[in-house]
């Protein structure tokens, strides 16, 4: 949000969080996601900054509580890179019958990329942003639509547990189309239960370029080696963010499998925390904060023997790579 990026001016880089989030159907499925108090995450990414972070991917599309204003504010008062997300979530965090999930696969797919390359709309939880559009509507929004100038730099999908059912098989067609005409970046929800293999074929048959998608919370929501190694062979990359979520599993054992996952392959890495109110210490006290990896993570991925180049190839070189178009 500070302009393009370079891949090698990234820095380190944390590619799925979340620090603003506007009171909504997300709020009302887990109240945890609900950040709307700017002051709050500007206290937050800036501690962030000050222990060595420089950018973050920030992972809520438009239409289910985004806040991509916000997040250019935040971006400007903190220096920090913060790459917003077009494309679509689960369903469950959209109002029912919203636009998303009953709009044609080439409108979708225009819509995708005019927030890639021209600007993101704001008002789109609540109305279709192919009618009521203003061309600045700042100043009356009355539930209108209109179009910010600040592009996204990354399209979000996700994979809930029925696969392609319902409108997910054309929202992912629309997604494959914005990713093969802009050559942007794809991010994947993986949840519990899905297949990512099968997505993963899926996508490839539409001709997306794999090396450009990552899958996230692959380290909860999927722990099969065999089908780490299929999405890894075929050039997907995994980004890890069950760190710190002690009811899911300890870091010794997020350790563990970062290790043997850097034992086959050091490209196709990344890192995270994912995180939620509960999960940020400027909206709760005893969280664990943005800046859990820098100043608890590393040091024990240092202790158990995770080289600096390895290190430098997690946070820096392989998010350059994966988020620069
Ligand atoms: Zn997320």
């Amino acid at each position: 949000m500070l302009g393009s990026l370079f891949p090698e001016k990234l820095g380190f880089t944390q590619c799925h969080e979340h620090l603003m989030l506007s009171k909504g159907i997300s709020y009302e499925c887990n109240p945890s996601l609900w950040m709307d108090d700017i002051e709050a995450s500007v206290k937050e990414v800036t501690s962030y900054r000050k222990m060595g972070g420089a950018a973050f991917v920030e992972a809520q599309p438009g239409g289910c509580n985004r806040m991509s204003e916000e997040l250019k504010e935040i971006s400007a008062r903190t220096g920090i890179h913060i790459v917003a997300s077009t494309g679509f979530h689960k369903m469950q965090f959209y109002p029912k019958g919203h636009w998303i999930g009953n709009t044609d696969r080439d409108r979708l797919a225009g819509f995708f990329i005019e927030e890639l390359t021209k600007g993101m709309y704001v008002g789109t939880e609540h109305a279709s942003p192919f009618e009521n559009r203003t061309s600045d509507g700042r100043t009356d929004l009355k539930g209108k639509v209109f179009q910010t100038r600040t592009c996204a730099g990354i399209i979000k999908t996700a994979l809930d547990s029925c696969g392609l059912d319902g409108p997910y098989r054309e929202l992912f067609l629309a997604a494959a189309k914005a990713q093969k005409e802009t050559n942007a970046p794809m991010m994947v929800h993986i949840e519990e239960g899905s297949s990512p293999v099968s997505l993963m074929r899926f996508l490839e048959e539409t001709g997306v370029d794999l090396h450009r998608v990552y899958f996230c919370h692959m380290d909860r929501a999927c722990r099969n080696w065999e089908v780490f190694r299929q999405v890894l062979r075929r050039g997907v990359t995994l980004e890890f963010d069950t760190i710190g979520r002690f009811r899911y599993h300890s870091d010794e054992e997020e350790l563990r499998l970062v290790k043997r996952i850097l034992a086959e392959n050091e490209e196709q890495l990344l890192m995270s925390l994912d995180t939620t109110r509960a999960r940020l210490k400027s909206y709760c006290e005893d969280a664990i904060g943005l800046t859990y990896i820098l100043e608890v993570f590393l040091p024990m991925m240092r202790q158990e023997g995770i080289s600096e180049s390895q290190l430098n190839k997690i946070f820096k070189v392989n998010p350059g790579r994966i988020l620069t178009w």
